[in-house]
């Protein structure tokens, strides 16, 4: 896994959550995965293990990592297991990344030091029943009245939005009109605020020991200050959270493609069939091969973007070059590596069985390919 992109301390991270995705995650993930469990015992071990807030100054309480560093570690826990990376990824880059980017010195201040330990989850609140790739159809509303924020509406899909350890969530809602346009705005909303309940969202096929909420808001007021950047900023702030975010996803791509690849080169070195293995036979070795070149592909494009991000320079057509790039190798080679399985790939007590189910979500969340093939379209020009 060489690469021009990483130094000492990047193999270090690789190393170090690797270690940890293959000790600790490994061996509960399939049950997680069976009981649809969410863990809060394996969410404060991450975070002990410092993977909560690694791009935060360490005078907030983070770790003070380059992006890079963030997405090596995604990609190593997402090799392992979707549902644990989808809570590293949501919260790092949903949760803490609006928060770090666009909080006042007291908003910071108050929410970051906590949500860097693995202790304490925020959500980040976009998606609605009738929006989803069409945000702005989005329907919760925030009306100012006497210096306080009162929000009404609804959000669903939302990750970490109703586990034991949330604490809150960044809303964004219409709070007026803006030379007839919707004005957007997003706000902070701590979990105890009276008129704001989540519920867990059951039955999900893929990232089932990560938590999905319905978040919804009846009445609920929160102080004016509670407002995250300036009024009207709301599209600007998701849309600058949804660039970051779109690399963490396309981390958890490349992590699934990882790790299905290994499992199937392993497997089809062992499996034998005509009296020899899989393996030798070239229509496998060519497969495996394709998938190598794929997997070299989707990391040099993802890193280098982070390079970018990382160097202060424009990565919004990258990343979504990433995210779409990672997330479609993730399900080729995927679902080459359960043909390379056979009926045995089929099968719940195989790991192949969980990342081909897992990595479907990737090519949905934070912007579908099709969405993301329109974002890189207007940004070559069309
Ligand atoms: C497990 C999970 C976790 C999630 N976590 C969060 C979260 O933490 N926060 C959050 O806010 N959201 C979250 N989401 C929501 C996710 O981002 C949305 O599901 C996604 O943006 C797509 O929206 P949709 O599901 O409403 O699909 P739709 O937007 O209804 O899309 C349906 C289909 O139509 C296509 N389509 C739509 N518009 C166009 C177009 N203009 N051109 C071509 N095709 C188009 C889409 O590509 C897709 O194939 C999560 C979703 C899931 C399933």
């Amino acid at each position: 896994m060489e690469s021009p992109f990483l130094n000492e301390q990047h193999k270090l991270i690789r190393e170090t959550v690797r270690d940890f995705a293959e000790r600790k995650i490994k061996p509960v993930a399939k049950e997680l995965d069976e009981k649809e469990e969410f863990s809060e015992q394996l969410t404060k071990e991450i975070g002990e293990l410092g993977l909560f807030g690694m791009v935060v100054p360490e005078k907030l309480g983070g770790q003070q990592m380059d992006y890079l560093s963030y997405i090596i570690a995604v990609e190593e826990l997402a090799r392992i297991d979707g549902s644990q990376a989808a809570t590293v990824a949501a919260h790092n880059s949903l949760g803490i990344g609006p928060i770090l980017n666009f909080g006042t010195k007291e908003q910071k201040e108050k929410y970051l030091p906590q949500l860097c330990t693995g202790e304490a989850l925020w959500a980040f609140g976009l998606t609605e029943p009738d929006a989803g790739s069409d945000s702005r159809a989005s329907k919760t509303k925030a009306v100012l009245e006497d210096g306080k924020w009162r929000i009404n509406g609804s959000k669903t899909f939302i990750t970490n939005g109703s586990s034991r350890l949330t604490k809150g969530a960044t809303v964004q809602a219409i709070s007026g009109k803006n030379n007839g346009r919707k004005e957007f705005s997003t706000i902070l909303v701590d979990m105890e605020t009276a008129g704001f309940t989540s519920s867990t969202m059951h039955g999900k096929m893929m990232w089932r020991a990560s938590n999905t909420s319905e978040l919804f808001f009846d009445d609920c007021t929160v102080p004016e200050s509670n407002i995250l950047g300036k009024r009207g900023q709301g599209s600007k702030i998701m849309l600058k959270t949804l660039d970051s975010g779109r690399l963490s996803i396309a981390a958890m791509g490349l992590g699934a493609a990882q790790g299905a690849f290994e499992l199937a080169l392993n497997y089809a070195k062992e499996r034998k069939q005509f009296g020899k293995a899989i393996s030798k036979f070239q229509i496998n070795s060519f497969k495996l091969a394709d998938m190598a070149l794929k997997i070299e592909l989707a990391r040099n494009l993802l890193y280098k973007a982070c390079w970018l991000k990382d160097n202060k320079k424009p990565f919004s057509k990258e990343a979504a070059m990433s995210k779409l790039y990672c997330s479609e190798i993730a399900k080729e080679v995927a679902d080459e590596a359960v043909q390379l399985h056979g009926g045995y790939g089929l099968m719940k007590d195989y790991d192949i069985e969980r990342i081909f189910r897992d990595q479907r979500l990737l090519q949905i969340g934070e912007g579908t390919s099709e969405i993301q093939r329109l974002v890189i379209s207007r940004l070559i020009g069309c």
